[in-house]
């Protein structure tokens, strides 16, 4: 009997075709197995039926961990003859078929970490060491198929022991792209900030001593550049956020093990895995109450985003040291993607850091690291890339028409929806800056190319003067495709639907802003949403944004426009001057505008988060995004709920200021984190509510929350109560994340139902 088989899914770059020639081997069959340019596999073999069957419950059964099958379509014939043995053929260019899976960047395994600390090992000590499960991909891959010469790797020519490794069907080595040892692969050196040569002993551990003592260096890792400080002294994190002008923003560290971990935070077991899993993304943990690490790393903050060492360069660096953590935030200018050459490196970092450590192979794709926040045993991903990042989401159903979701303007991704999959690039970040927008454009690009999609719609946001809504019709022309914008909080809702396979929901949408199909600023929103398109069924009261982004930035000026119709906001006003940076002056202007009227309302949760924690004198300016708000969590965890307010609603409005005055009016009686605990309550039962009567009303089972407000556990919990009490149906966001970078799917998927 002869077979033919074709597959898809995550079978290039993660040791599959050496798979194949092992199990045909052992299966007594000839035949071949090659990659096909659309980055799946083709399999022909022909011998005994029993042996193909065989052949076919081993390929289901024993695949390797990263190999992921999503299509297996197999043609049975008569045998041809044609083969005397089963080889590995060379990658077939065609790719007529399109809807690549291109695999992401996979942490080091442990046998290549067991060989990287073997004395007799050939690779002992080579800070690259990889194989076919494990090292960079996506970060490598500049063209398909995934083949050593499309790759950055192509720079460095295989020596023989590497060569017959790689040519040896037997070898964990064979066809790894990757391949390389101290003798012919990438090189690691030590600079000072000027970029001079430092011979001094073996750089990584070197760079591990100048770390514990306390200098900062820039160290380029697969996806880009990290900068890296101690983290059990606080004048080099000190520094750090002097020099990068960060006062408060959390940074990422990386521990030596997860041993370790435990000695300053609280890991669960599903953290644990996620930690130690092969994509090792950041995971934010809840502070032990040892906490013993600087308090400048994650200041007011209950949580820590840690992760562990992904590359055995990453490992070597705490060999000689006793840190047990090491600051590893991503080095970027404001606003500006991850750097990721080594002269631009030297030019924008030269000033902030004293040391680098580079290495000579070329970064293709930039890959931020990912970020994962476990909210009741459940992920919640924060930012979606490294490890994650291009491996599509399968959807439960297929859609017609190739559609390109292009993000609104913070934490933006890309997406290209083809079929029943969703391949959501890499963290681009905020598009503010010329850099970032090049960033976004190029990213697309590549993602269309490695997906080999036409791409035939393409969706984007509502806000008419977005750099992402010029390049969606910049885009729409070049493709000759229509453009289609989506309401923000709309596609919030549907990246719940593509995930859930849900086709009508009532979905709770919360966030910081977001352009509403009115023009204002949207942003603690209820929808009902169908294949239709959506409705607004409920929402935040509306409240002034005196200022407009400066009431963003200082929260006091929204706690102004919240309580002057319900209390003696000048009383309040006369003991908070010093919260408003221009004092008196700016306190006049402030209420100038109020009563004249001269403000934009917003109805976002955010905004209203961010003045109760002002109110509380938790945080008086944000310095980066959602920072009152995450305040005022780690606040409200040490509380209880001891207003037990009840939801003051207005028809389908939840009264905000009826909130804020009740904690003003207790502000004597009550601990604030009792008061931070009540207003998240107040908040999360209000909304809930205004679903629920809406999802009875109509007739739907399900009730969604979604947005940057659902990473705060708290509020998405409280939610889950009241609507499970209520008999219905609950989901958030699992695959991708409930923050701004799951808009790019959600648009995508929002368009999809258009017909
Ligand atoms: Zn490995
Ligand atoms: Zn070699
Ligand atoms: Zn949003």
């Amino acid at each position: 009997m002869r077979a033919e088989i074709t597959i898809k899914g995550i079978v290039q770059g993660v040791g599959f075709r050496p798979f194949i020639y092992r199990i045909a081997v052992k299966n007594k069959l000839v035949g071949f197995v090659r990659n096909r340019g659309d980055a799946g596999v083709e399999i022909v073999v022909e011998g005994n039926d029993n042996n193909i069957k065989q052949f076919l419950t081993d390929l289901e059964e024993k695949k390797p961990p990263l190999a992921q099958i999503y299509d297996l379509i197999t043609n049975y014939s008569e045998e041809k003859k044609e083969f005397e043995k089963f080889t590995i053929l060379k990658s077939s260019e065609g790719g007529e078929l399109s809807g690549s899976v291109i695999p992401p960047d996979v942490s080091i395994c442990n046998e290549c970490l067991a060989e990287l600390r073997d004395s007799n090992n050939r690779r002992y000590d080579y800070f690259f060491i990889t194989c076919t499960d494990c090292g960079p991909r996506y970060s490598i891959i500049e063209e398909l198929p995934y083949d050593r010469p499309n790759t950055t790797m192509q720079e460095f020519l295989m020596c023989n022991e590497c060569k017959i490794e790689y040519t040896d069907p037997s070898n964990r080595r064979f066809h790894a792209q990757t391949v390389a040892c101290s003798k012919c692969g990438p090189k690691i050196f030590l600079t000072n900030n000027g970029g001079e040569l430092i011979k001094r002993g073996d750089p990584i551990r070197e760079a591990g001593r100048l770390l514990e003592e306390g200098y900062i260096v820039a160290i380029k890792g697969n996806g880009g550049f990290h900068i890296a400080a101690a983290t059990t002294r606080s004048d080099p994190v000190k520094r750090l956020r002097k020099t990068k002008h960060r006062s408060q923003k959390p940074f990422a560290i990386m521990a030596r093990d997860l041993e370790t971990i435990k000695t300053f935070a609280e890991v669960s077991e599903e953290e644990a895995k996620l930690l130690t899993s092969y994509i090792k993304p950041i995971v934010l943990l809840r502070k032990s109450d040892d906490y013993y690490l600087s308090d400048l790393i994650s200041p007011g903050l209950h949580n820590i985003g840690v992760m562990l060492p992904y590359t055995g360069l990453h490992s070597m660096l705490f060999d000689q040291v006793q840190e047990p953590a090491f600051i590893m935030t991503s080095a970027n200018p404001p606003n500006e993607p991850i750097i990721k050459e080594n002269d631009r490196a030297i030019k924008e970092l030269g000033s902030v850091v004293d040391f680098f450590l580079f290495h000579d192979r070329k970064i293709a794709q930039r890959c931020d690291d990912s970020v994962v926040r476990i909210n009741n045993k459940i992920p919640s991903i924060i930012r979606r890339s490294r490890g994650y990042a291009p491996a599509p989401i399968h959807l439960k159903y297929s859609i017609n028409h190739c559609t390109l979701g292009i993000s609104a303007e913070l934490n933006a991704t890309t997406c290209v929806l083809l079929g029943n999959k969703a391949f959501i690039s890499q963290h681009i970040g905020d598009i503010e800056k010329f850099e970032t927008f090049e960033f976004l454009k190029s990213a697309t690009n590549h993602l269309i190319k490695l997906t080999n999609s036409k791409v035939e719609v393409v969706a984007c946001d509502l806000h008419p003067r977005f750099h992402t809504t010029k390049l969606a019709h910049e885009l729409g022309n070049k493709l000759g495709c229509n453009v289609i914008p989506v309401q923000h909080h709309h596609a919030h809702i549907a990246s719940l639907m593509g995930e859930h396979n849900i086709s009508e929901i009532i979905g709770i949408a919360c966030d910081g802003i977001g352009y509403g199909s009115d023009g204002n600023v949207w942003g603690g929103e209820v929808l009902f949403c169908n294949s239709n398109g959506f409705q607004r069924v409920g929402h935040l009261q509306e409240q002034p944004m005196i200022g407009g982004d400066l009431a963003t930035k200082y929260p006091a000026r929204m706690v102004v426009g919240i309580l002057h119709s319900a209390t003696d906001i000048e009383k309040w006003l006369l003991s908070n001057v010093k919260h408003f940076p221009h004092g008196e002056k700016e306190v006049e202007i402030v209420l100038k505008q109020l009563k004249q009227g001269n403000f934009i309302k917003t109805t976002s949760c955010g905004r209203v988060l961010d003045a109760v924690s002002a109110l509380l004198g938790i945080c008086y300016e944000r310095t980066y995004e959602g920072e009152p708000a995450m305040k005022l969590e780690s606040v409200a965890i040490k509380g209880k709920d001891a207003l037990q307010l009840s939801p003051e609603t207005n028809g389908n409005t939840l009264n905000t200021t009826y909130l804020l005055s009740q904690i003003y009016d207790n502000m004597s009686k009550y601990p604030v984190a009792d008061l931070a605990c009540s207003a998240q309550s107040y908040i999360a039962i209000g909304l809930a509510q205004l679903a629920i009567e809406e999802a009875k009303k109509l007739g739907i089972d399900t009730i969604g929350f979604s947005g940057g407000v659902a990473y705060n556990e708290f509020i998405t919990l409280a939610i889950k109560k009241e609507v499970e009490m209520a008999g219905l149906k609950f989901v958030t966001n699992v695959q991708v994340p409930p923050g701004d970078g799951g808009i790019s799917f959600g648009q995508a998927i929002a368009t999809s139902y258009e017909k």
